[in-house]
């Protein structure tokens, strides 16, 4: 586990699944445009919360790529869900232009409903296809300009990844992006 401080917000990276994370306050879903369970994180996360997350989520569907909505947790941990498509990799763009977007409209959701923990995802990364590294470039770079311009919340916000190596590769970017000292 990597963490470090940036203006008091704490930035920290974990292994696991983003449905069983009882800590945070939200966690955010990698989501299809119909907000509609699906298959990895969508699927975990719809999983977990059961039917009466799609039934709030008809209401805001659908979404396009780069926007955000926020619903209930129902039978999640978590108080809220931050709902984000990312941009099919090749398909939608400019692909990061997007994907910062989602990080973006993600936490100004956190900052709107003062949500002092949040659970992220790599947004993208799976059937989307976008290449791990870039993607963990993206989000962490956004991430530190959002703080730069004041953001007050979330207090903490951690990355959840599903495979280690994952986790060690976000580490890394994190290290440098964040360089201590
Ligand atoms: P997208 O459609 O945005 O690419 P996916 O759900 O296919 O979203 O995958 C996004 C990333 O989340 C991938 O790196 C995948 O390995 C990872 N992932 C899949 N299931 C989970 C889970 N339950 N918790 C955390 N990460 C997951």
């Amino acid at each position: 586990m990597a963490r470090i401080t940036y203006r008091d917000i704490v930035i920290e990276t974990r292994q696991g699944d983003i449905a069983s994370q009882p800590d945070l306050e939200a966690i955010v879903n990698a989501a299809n445009a119909m907000l509609m369970p699906g298959g990895g994180v969508a699927g975990a996360i719809h999983r977990a919360a059961g039917p009466g997350l799609a039934e709030e989520c008809r209401t805001y569907a659908p979404i396009k790529p780069g926007e955000a909505v926020i619903t209930g947790g129902h039978n999640l941990p978590n108080r809220y869900v931050i709902h984000t498509l990312g941009p099919v990799y090749g398909q939608d763009k400019p692909e990061a232009d997007i994907l910062a977007r989602c990080y973006e409209n993600s936490l100004t959701l956190c900052e709107k409903h003062q949500i002092e923990s949040v659970g992220f995802p790599a947004i993208s990364t799976g059937v989307f296809g976008y290449p791990m590294r870039e993607a963990a470039e993206v989000a962490f770079a956004t991430i530190k300009s959002m703080i730069e311009k004041g953001l007050t919340y979330p207090k903490r916000i951690v990355f959840v990844l599903y495979r280690s190596q994952d986790q060690a590769l976000h580490d890394e970017v994190l290290s440098r992006i964040f360089p201590s000292s």
